[in-house]
Order: C-alpha cells, then sequence, then structure tokens
C-alpha cells in the first residue's frame, strides 16, 4: 500500500511503501504481525527485498507520468535486512535493474537499528548516499537516541513518531518533545516529517511550530497503487 506524505500546503511530495497480507482466511494481515514473524525466519530478507524491487518499478512508472515524476517513494528497512554485508550491493543492483532514479527513494531506518553498530551503519548509508539514496530516521523520539551519532549520519529526514503526534494538543510533554524535534532537525538542516496526523487540530499545531511535512489518516489512508493514483487524478491530495 502506499500512504501520501504531503507539505502544510497540502501538496504531495512523495509516498511510503508500507506492506500488506491479504491471507486467504484471515483476512488482511497487519505489518505489525508479521514483520517480526518475518524477522525471526529470515524470510524479511526476501520480503524486504521484493518490496524495494516493486517500490523501485513504481517509480519507474511514475517517472513516465508529468504529474507523478517528481514523487518520492519511502521505503522501511528493517534491522536483519540492512545488516546483511551486501545490502548496499543490493540496493544499488535494484537501482540499476530497475532504472530507477536513486534520488526519488527514500529508506527508513530506525534509531536502534543505526545505533546497533553505529560505524557499519555510517559506512552503509554514505555509500549509498553517494548515489543519491535518501535517509530518514523512523519512530524518531522512541529510542534511545544519541544527539552524537545524528550529525555524523548522512539524514535527509526525521520521522516524528505517530505517538507524539497523537497527544499534541491533549499531553503539554508531547507538545515540548514535537517543538524540540522539529527545532533540533532544522538547526541540523534536515527536513522534519509527522507522522499519524489525525486530526485539523494536530496539523494546526504541526504547521504552527514549523514542521515541513505530514502523513496519517487525515490527509490519506495507504491504499492499493490504483486507489492512490485515482485519488491523486482526482485531486484529492
Ligand atoms: P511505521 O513504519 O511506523 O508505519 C506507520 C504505521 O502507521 C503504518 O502501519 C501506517 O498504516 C500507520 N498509520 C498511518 N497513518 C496513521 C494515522 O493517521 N493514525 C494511525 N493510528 N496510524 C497511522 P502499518 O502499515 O500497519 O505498518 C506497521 C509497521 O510495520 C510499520 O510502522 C513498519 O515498521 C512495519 N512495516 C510496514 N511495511 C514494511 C516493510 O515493507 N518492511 C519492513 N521492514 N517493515 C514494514
Ligand atoms: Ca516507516
Ligand atoms: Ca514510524
Amino acid at each position: 500500500h502506499y500512504q501520501a506524505q504531503v507539505t502544510g500546503e497540502d501538496r504531495l511530495t512523495g509516498t511510503e511503501v508500507l506492506l500488506r497480507w491479504k491471507h486467504p482466511q484471515r483476512g488482511m494481515v497487519s505489518p505489525a504481525e508479521f514483520i517480526p514473524l518475518a524477522e525471526e525466519t529470515g524470510l524479511i530478507l526476501r520480503l524486504g527485498h521484493w518490496v524495494l524491487e516493486t517500490a523501485c518499478r513504481q517509480l519507474v512508472q511514475w517517472a513516465g507520468q508529468a504529474h507523478l515524476s517528481h514523487l518520492t517513494v519511502a521505503v522501511n528497512v528493517s534491522a536483519r535486512q540492512f545488516r546483511q554485508s551486501d545490502f548496499v550491493h543490493q540496493v544499488i543492483e535494484t537501482l540499476q535493474v530497475t532504472g530507477a532514479r536513486a534520488q526519488l527513494l527514500t529508506l527508513e531506518l530506525t534509531e536502534s537499528l543505526v545505533l546497533d553498530n553505529v560505524e557499519d551503519a555510517i559506512d552503509k548509508m554514505h555509500q549509498l548516499r553517494t548515489k543519491g539514496v535518501r535517509f530518514s530516521v523512523d519512530d524518531f523520539g522512541t529510542g534511545y537516541s544519541s544527539l552524537a551519532y545524528l550529525t555524523r549520519l548522512p539524514l535527509h529526514q526525521l520521522k516524528i513518531d505517530q505517538s507524539f503526534v497523537r497527544n499534541l494538543g491533549v499531553r503539554p510533554s508531547d507538545d515540548v518533545i514535537v517543538q524540540t524535534i522539529i527545532g533540533m532537525g532544522r538547526n541540523l538542516d534536515l527536513e522534519v516529517l509527522a507522522e499519524g496526523v489525525e486530526t485539523e487540530a494536530q496539523k494546526a499545531l504541526l504547521i504552527a511550530h514549523g514542521c515541513d511535512l505530514y502523513q496519517g489518516y487525515l490527509l490519506a489512508h495507504p491504499m492499493p497503487v490504483a486507489d492512490f493514483e485515482r485519488m491523486l487524478n482526482s485531486g484529492a491530495a
């Protein structure tokens, strides 16, 4: 599925790819359920590769359509996938095979994944950054953030975790955390995206704090690519 990412003026800039499993008996199974299992069994390696390749093919499809050719596609990368010694090679090869523009591909990594082996992460990220690939820190603020590493990573974006966005305007401490993340992003010259934006009130507060981009049910749910394109063509986003 694809979920829209927009500016404060609702201009679409990109999309995040979110995996879905349509099970014949159990219906739609959430990735929150099957990703941990796929990590455990190792299936995540094939699954992750398939997601990356599918996302790149989608980029190529959109490259041929004037109103879609600017869209970025963000792909979630799991720890086990990233830790593979040939991860960098896999990504570069996938870009080459599909013909996707590296500049339009964003890889979402979590803090814990990066901190697990900082030197290795920095090395891999720099290699891919040289090719044009962008990096976003997913669920930012929930891990044991080390501010020291932030300045050493070739990052493009921080994604404010939805747990903070949910309580905006409700829990003052979360207001402070969100403002702090946005301020820090600004000072480090990083783009800041808020995820899980569900209400106009949350969006208004985020805009007031200077957040760059938004993603959440308020704007659009994750949806199959055909629905996503229909939504764009109808001018709804
Ligand atoms: P995530 O990367 O933090 O993705 C955001 C989750 O929030 C998604 O859940 C999305 O559907 C949901 N969401 C979006 N907008 C809203 C909103 O306004 N309110 C609320 N309450 N939720 C919102 P989803 O699709 O169930 O995915 C769950 C997690 O599974 C993802 O969290 C990500 O960690 C993982 N995942 C999904 N696809 C992939 C994948 O292709 N590879 C890997 N490794 N992990 C994936
Ligand atoms: Ca994500
Ligand atoms: Ca997230």
